[in-house]
C-alpha cells in the first residue's frame, strides 16, 4: 500500500499531488465554511457573517470582527501546517482545537481563488492577500482600507479541478449545506455572545440571524466589551441558546426545550508523555497499551421533552465536542434509542449536545474529512449520556404540570 502510494506520488507533479490532497480535505462548500467559522470563532470574534454566490461554488465569504492577522501572519496563512494555534501540554485545559492543523486555509488556496482582507485592532492599516497554490501571489500582502477583523473569501472553488467542479449540479443544495453548519454553530455559539448571519449576496433576506436576538445581542457586547464574564451567568447563556434554537428550528421547540447536565472528573488527566504520543500519532485512543486515564467529561444540552414530537423539519441532532460540529454514531444511537422507548411511533426530537472531554482524549488522528470522531471511553460516556437524557425526560414528565414557559 506505502509502495504504491510513493510511486504515485513520484509520478504526478507536486501540484497536482497537492491539489487531490487539498480536495479531500475540501470537499463542497460546506466544509469550506465550516472550517472559516471555526477559525472566525477561535479569533475571539462576536460577529460572524457568511455570504454565498452561487451556493458558494462561484464565492463564499465570510466576513469576522475577531482579533485579525498581521502582515506576517498573512505571509504564512496558507502555508500547510501552519497554525498560530500551539497544543502544547501546558494547554491542555483550553485546548478547543484538534485535528489537522494548518491545513485549512492551505487547502483552500490550492483548489480555489483565496483572498484574505484582515485588520487587527492595534495597527493602523488592512492588508489584503491573495492566495494560489499555498504561495502568496506577488504584489501581496497589500495595505488596504478594512475595519478590524478578518474576511476571507474563496472564489471560483475548483476552478482548476473540473471533473470535480461539474459533479456539483444544484447550487440551491450547496447553499443549504452551508447554511445548515451556520445555523448549527450559531445554536452553540449563540450562549458565548457569538451573532451568526448567512445569506446569499445580492439578497436583502437573510436566512439566519443570531445577531438580531435579545439576549444573543446583549452577550455579543459583553463580548465586545470584554466584559468581565462573571456579569454573564449559566441561565443568560442558556436563554440565548433557546433563542438561536427558536429562530432556527422554530419557537414551538424552544418551547419543549429541557436542560441537560451531566458530567464527572476532572477535564485535565492525561500524562504528558501519553498526551506526546497522541499528539505526534504514535498512540490512537483506540490502543490498547493506552493507560486508563480517569474517566472525565462535562457534557450540557437542550433536549426536547418526551411528549413532545417534532415536526419532522425541525427535528436535529446537533453534536458538539470541544466546540467542534461533530458526528457520533454512537452517541447518536444511544440516545435516539431513550427516545424511541418514550415517543410515540415515528416521534422525533430535537437534540443538541455540547461535549467537553481532555483534549488528547479525541483522537486527533482522525482524517479531517471525517466529520464522525473516536474518543476515549467512548461507550462508558455514550451509556452515561443516555441515563441522564432519560432522567432528564422522566423528571420533567413527572413534573409536567408545574411547568412554565420559559
Ligand atoms: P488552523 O486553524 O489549524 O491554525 P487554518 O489553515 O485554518 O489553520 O488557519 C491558519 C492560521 O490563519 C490560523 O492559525 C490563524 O493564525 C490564522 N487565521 C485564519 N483565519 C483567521 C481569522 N478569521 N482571524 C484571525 N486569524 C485567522
Ligand atoms: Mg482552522
Amino acid at each position: 500500500q506505502i509502495d504504491n502510494e510513493e510511486r504515485w506520488e513520484e509520478a504526478l507533479p507536486k501540484e497536482i499531488v497537492d491539489r487531490i490532497a487539498a480536495g479531500e480535505v475540501v470537499q463542497r462548500p460546506s466544509s469550506i465554511a465550516k472550517e472559516l467559522i471555526e477559525n472566525s470563532q477561535d479569533a475571539g470574534s462576536s460577529s460572524i457573517e457568511i455570504s454565498c454566490t452561487k451556493g458558494g461554488m462561484e464565492s463564499l465569504q465570510i466576513t469576522d470582527d475577531g482579533c485579525g492577522m498581521s502582515k506576517a501572519d498573512l505571509l504564512l496563512a496558507a502555508v500547510r501546517f501552519a497554525t498560530s494555534k500551539l497544543t502544547t501540554f501546558d494547554d491542555l485545559k483550553s485546548i478547543r482545537t484538534f485535528g489537522f492543523r494548518g491545513e485549512a486555509l492551505a487547502s483552500a488556496s490550492m483548489v480555489s481563488k483565496l483572498s484574505i482582507l484582515t485588520k487587527q485592532a492595534s495597527a493602523d492599516i488592512a492588508y489584503k492577500c491573495q492566495y494560489t497554490d499555498g504561495e502568496v501571489e506577488s504584489g501581496f500582502p497589500k495595505a488596504s482600507a478594512g475595519t478590524n477583523g478578518t474576511t476571507v473569501r474563496v472564489d471560483s472553488l475548483f476552478y482548476n479541478i473540473p471533473s470535480r467542479r461539474k459533479s456539483f449540479s444544484r447550487d440551491s443544495e450547496e447553499y443549504n449545506r452551508v447554511l445548515d453548519v451556520a445555523q448549527r454553530y450559531a445554536v452553540h455559539r449563540a450562549g458565548d455572545g457569538i451573532g451568526m448571519v448567512c445569506k446569499k449576496a445580492k439578497q436583502k433576506t437573510v436566512d439566519l440571524n443570531t445577531k438580531s436576538l435579545p439576549t444573543v445581542q446583549r452577550l455579543m457586547r459583553h463580548k465586545k466589551a470584554k466584559q468581565d464574564s462573571a456579569s454573564v451567568t449559566d441561565q443568560d447563556r442558556i436563554r440565548a441558546k433557546k433563542e438561536a434554537v427558536g429562530h432556527v428550528f422554530g419557537v414551538e421547540v424552544a418551547r419543549e426545550l429541557l436542560t441537560l447536565d451531566c458530567g464527572e472528573g476532572d477535564i485535565q488527566t492525561v500524562s504528558e508523555a501519553s498526551f506526546k504520543a497522541l499528539q505526534d500519532g504514535t498512540m490512537t485512543v483506540h490502543d490498547p497499551s493506552l493507560p486508563q486515564y480517569e474517566f472525565a467529561y462535562k457534557c450540557s444540552g437542550l433536549v426536547t421533552n418526551a411528549s413532545y414530537n417534532v415536526k419532522q423539519s425541525s427535528a436535529a441532532f446537533l453534536i458538539f465536542i470541544n466546540d467542534r460540529l461533530v458526528d457520533c454514531t454512537g452517541l447518536r444511537k444511544a440516545i435516539e434509542a431513550v427516545y424511541y422507548d418514550l415517543l410515540p411511533m415515528k416521534g422525533r426530537p430535537f437534540v443538541y449536545l455540547n461535549l467537553e472531554v481532555p483534549g488528547p482524549h479525541v483522537d486527533v488522528n482522525v482524517h479531517p474529512t471525517k466529520k464522525e470522531v473516536a474518543f476515549l471511553h467512548e461507550d462508558r460516556l455514550c451509556e452515561a449520556i443516555a441515563i441522564a437524557v432519560r432522567k432528564t425526560l422522566s423528571s420533567s414528565t413527572s413534573s409536567r404540570t408545574f411547568k412554565v414557559a420559559s
